[in-house]
């Protein structure tokens, strides 16, 4: 049995409070929501903190409020199966409810959250395992052992690579980022508020643009405006696996049914989510067909360049990109 280690646990009652304490004890101290992420992985000796700063004592984190013409503010503590279960949100935004409703199983959904889910840690074969197994196979670049810099071990995908490739697995992110919502980060030097988008770096090290002193403290939605979204995820076992594919879609039809805007990212293909630019212009200003449609999936399937470290082979997930793609497009329609 995996034990957890030894640590400390602070229960901040306000964000202003939890800002000092992350200041106060700095690499050391680590924030904890649903804990759903942490707590394994602190088993796994991935992380070691010393210190956890739980955040679901603040109430100022919790609950959904807003509507499908003002858009709405999700606060960073809401759990994914309230955010699941929103009648509005799920009329609105079905994208969204089809990505937190597929996110591991009811009874984690009930206890992790949306900012948890979005500064999720990247995944890979080989770094998503025991510290025993990571220790025999001498370690990766994501979690060098004790004393070793990343430097000094290889990326055991691309051994020749300077950077690691652990992909971005958060159902969540995807969908918010095709949706054109941003998110609000607090900090010592007060608030920024900035895309979903903006929150992801492209290495699997260090994923996020978020500093290690800021919280994560909402989500915006935009007003839903006619915006019709769908998310589609690819998994072996559909009862609660991780994405290997996530596929987003949110399309707006105009006048004659002109689409009009059109956003499609991709998540669990590279170390952030990936927008499908190509396919996204190849929509845009012309009606909606079935061939406009296989067209633009096809257009990602170049963008698309998995490497072979989470579940499938990485040729089978390229091949599904346009798959999805595709079928998530059809679905949209259809909402
Ligand atoms: C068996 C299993 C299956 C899973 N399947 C999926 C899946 O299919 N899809 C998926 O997306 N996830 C999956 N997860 C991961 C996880 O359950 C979800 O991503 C969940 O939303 C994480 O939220 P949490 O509140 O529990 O995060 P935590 O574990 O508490 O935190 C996760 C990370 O976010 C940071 N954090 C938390 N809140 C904030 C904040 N407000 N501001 C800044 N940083 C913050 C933490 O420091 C940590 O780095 C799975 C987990 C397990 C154990
Ligand atoms: S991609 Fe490479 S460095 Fe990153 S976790 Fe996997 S093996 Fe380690």
């Amino acid at each position: 049995m995996l034990r957890l280690p030894k640590f400390k646990y602070l229960a901040p009652k306000t964000l202003s409070q939890a800002l000092k304490l992350l200041a106060d004890h700095g690499p050391g101290a680590m924030l904890i929501a649903g804990g759903t992420d942490v707590l394994p992985k602190m088993k796994r000796r991935q992380f070691h903190p010393q210190v956890l700063i739980g955040l679901n004592g603040i109430k100022r984190l919790r609950g959904i409020r807003g509507s499908r013409n003002k858009g709405f503010l999700i606060k960073a503590g809401t759990s994914l199966s309230e955010i699941a279960s929103h009648s509005v949100i799920g009329k609105a935004y079905p994208g969204l409810t089809q990505a937190a409703e597929v996110i591991s199983t009811p009874i984690l959904r009930n206890m992790g959250t949306i900012g948890g889910n979005l500064c999720l840690d990247t995944r890979c074969n080989y770094y998503d395992q025991s510290h025993e197994w990571r220790q025999a196979i001498h370690w990766c670049k994501k979690a060098p052992g004790a004393g070793l810099s990343s430097e000094e071990v290889p990326c055991r995908v691309a051994p020749g690579s300077p950077r690691c490739w652990a992909v971005s697995s958060c159902d969540t992110a995807p969908m918010l980022i095709a949706l054109g919502a941003q998110v609000t980060l607090a900090g010592p030097q007060g608030e920024r508020t900035i895309p979903t988008s903006a929150l992801y770096h492209d290495d699997g090290q260090r994923y996020l643009t978020k500093g290690p002193d800021e919280i994560l403290t909402e989500v915006h939605l935009p007003p839903a405006d006619g915006i019709r979204s769908a998310y589609l995820k690819l998994r072996r076992r559909g009862a609660f696996d991780f994405p290997v594919l996530g596929a987003a879609v949110a399309l707006k039809l105009g006048t004659d049914n002109l689409i009009e805007s059109a956003r499609i990212v991709i998540g669990g293909i590279a170390s952030h989510p990936v927008e499908m630019e190509a396919a996204e212009k190849l929509l845009l200003g012309r009606p909606y067909s079935p061939e406009l449609g296989r067209q633009a999936a096809q257009a990602a399937f170049a963008l698309a360049r998995p490497m072979d470290n989470t579940d499938f082979t990485l040729f089978y997930r390229k091949k599904m990109v346009p798959v999805y793609i595709e079928r998530a497009l059809r679905r949209a329609l259809a909402s």
